[in-house]
């Protein structure tokens, strides 16, 4: 149950009414202002790869379900990123070593 009120007269009103049938003042349904998480989650895939994408995943997930997988998804991209790039490193590192001089 959701119900809403007239902030003129305090008369109960339907759901999604555009008028207050008790008093007619067209109605300012306040609605509860969603809690926008803050974008400063993007911090933690960032730092924490694909753990803060999780941690942020499910920090937010309540509050705004798509800031939620956008997080989980920057996560795993920088997660395969660093994995691919550390790969790639110790990759050319061995390559290096196999082909020194002697
Ligand atoms: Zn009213």
């Amino acid at each position: 149950m959701n119900l809403t009120f007239c902030d003129k007269c305090g008369a109960e009103l339907p759901q999604n009414a555009k008028f207050c049938q008790t008093c007619g003042a067209a109605s300012n349904v306040i609605e509860p202002t969603k809690n926008r998480p803050t974008r400063a989650w993007y911090l933690m895939p960032i730092f924490f790869s694909i753990l803060g994408g999780i941690i942020g995943y499910f920090a937010v997930r309540n509050d705004d379900r798509k800031f939620a997988n956008r997080l989980f998804i920057v996560g795993i991209v920088l997660f395969l990123v660093g994995f691919i790039g550390t790969m790639l490193f110790f990759g050319a590192l061995f390559y290096a070593f196999l082909h020194s001089p002697p």
